[in-house]
């Protein structure tokens, strides 16, 4: 069993692929990046299927960080391959110099599933290439400049995305950063009218992921139309993690029932099997920015045939597996598991939030994560961090999940929360957000 899995990469047992791939990390890919993996008793990723992925020595894990929202079929869905596999026999990436079939097909499909008259969509490769490219639509359709986005907000780490990424320690470095940048607090839209003077767009997570999970009071998203409405800024809504059923919804703004002027995508996007991103946009705005200049903004692997098949199978997959109603239904029982383990251990638990399969689970004090994390890990659960807030674990795992799955995280959640209870006792409360 073992063998057969570790054969493909030529290594001899579990500890010599572990010592290799520790000593490549080491010397040519993150050197401080290896020494935290290693010290976290990182394991080794060797094969994944569904909601597992197996480690180095054919351990099980299921899989609750489900790549930060990637794997929404769950790994390597069998219909996404085929789909992949059968591209691959034809033609794989675009030659660009003639009509690429599936690029015009998987916009449509998009702009079929797309909420109001979302229609025009533009194709990349990652969450932040489709945040670049709806900030340049916004500045290009407006003529303004101001990008107003929200304080603890996460839409990637290419310079402009940066900018509009409120968390110091990820932009302090690079400063200055793009100019007219403003931040407001998330889910006020009280503080948001002033800043929208004048402002290209507000760009928004309808729910904040990376930020914590932190779900904006009802109704916070019609304001954000009206006041954008009212002030000729675009609304960008950056649903690169939320979007296509993650959150119970087709869309998170869904939920609201509004539509933006832009719309990013990635993630979930293709299926967990070829990386792509998009954004897609009002036809009017859409033309108004590059209705005069087809390549002011392209990309040489944006849309590829490969990546366009993937998306049409995984967009048909959504709806073939009923994915939307079952976040929903599993959302729902992993936020009452993860509230009663909050309601059980309030020292170490603070908050359980969320929306279908995007869970959080706020810790009182970071320190207790440091020991949950590696904890459920032994167990055969992986969990993450969320990227700008430490004391939050997301849950977040495939839609195809199970009840009985959902079950087995959620015990061993209870587990290690216990022990990080009976091991570190009480630790001083951090201010909450
Ligand atoms: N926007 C959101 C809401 C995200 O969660 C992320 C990634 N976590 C990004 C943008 C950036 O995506 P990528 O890492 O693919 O560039």
């Amino acid at each position: 069993m073992i063998d057969e899995r570790l054969s493909p990469y030529g290594a001899e047992s579990p500890q010599a692929l572990t010592a290799q791939v520790y000593d490549d990390y080491k010397q040519f890919v993150n050197p401080p990046l290896a020494r935290v993996m290693k010290l976290s008793g990182s394991p080794v990723e060797v094969r994944a299927e569904g909601c597992t992925i197996w480690d180095q020595s054919g351990k099980a894990y299921l899989d609750f960080a489900g790549g930060y929202g990637v794997f929404t079929l769950g790994h390597r869905h069998p219909r996404v391959l085929d789909a992949v596999r059968e591209q691959l026999d034809r033609i794989a990436l675009s030659g660009k110099t003639m009509f690429n079939v599936m690029l015009g097909r998987a916009a449509r499909r998009l702009a079929e599933l797309s909420p109001g008259d979302l229609q025009i969509s533009f194709w990349c490769n990652s969450g932040t290439e489709a945040i670049e490219g709806a900030i340049k639509l916004a500045r290009a359709a407006t003529g303004r400049a101001k990008i107003v986005s929200t304080i603890d907000a996460y839409h990637g780490k290419t310079l402009g995305a940066l900018s509009v990424s409120g968390r110091e320690p990820f932009q302090s470095k690079f400063r200055p950063l793009l100019a007219d940048s403003v931040v407001v607090p998330y889910g006020d839209a009280g503080a948001l009218l002033p800043a929208l003077n004048d402002a290209a767009a507000f760009v928004i997570e309808p729910i904040q992921a990376e930020g914590g999970v932190n779900v904006p009071p009802a109704g916070y998203l019609s304001a954000v139309r009206e006041l954008c409405d009212r002030t000729g800024a675009l609304f960008i809504a950056d649903e690169v993690q939320t979007g296509l059923g993650r959150c119970g919804y087709r869309f998170a703004c869904d939920r609201d029932g509004v539509v933006p002027d832009v719309l990013t995508l990635a993630k979930g996007l293709s299926g967990g099997v070829i990386p792509v991103g998009a954004f897609i946009a009002r036809p009017a705005v859409w033309l108004r920015a590059f209705g005069d200049a087809p390549l002011v903004h392209t990309s040489t692997f944006g849309g590829s045939e490969i990546a366009c098949a993937a998306a049409l199978a995984a967009m048909d997959v959504m709806d073939a597996e009923r994915l939307v109603e079952r976040a929903r239904e599993r959302g729902e029982e992993l936020l009452a598991g993860a509230r009663a383990i909050a309601a059980d251990y309030p020292v170490v638990v603070r908050e359980a939030r969320g929306l279908g399969l995007l869970v959080g689970v706020e810790l009182t004090h970071e320190g207790y994560g440091g020991f949950i994390i590696p904890e459920m890990l032994k167990a055969g659960v992986t969990v993450a961090w969320t990227l700008n807030q430490q004391r939050v674990i997301r849950l977040e795992p495939p839609l195809i999940v199970s009840a009985a799955e959902v079950a087995r995280a959620l015990a061993a959640l209870r587990d290690a929360v216990a022990a990080a209870y009976d091991k570190l006792g009480t630790l001083p409360a951090q201010a909450a957000r």
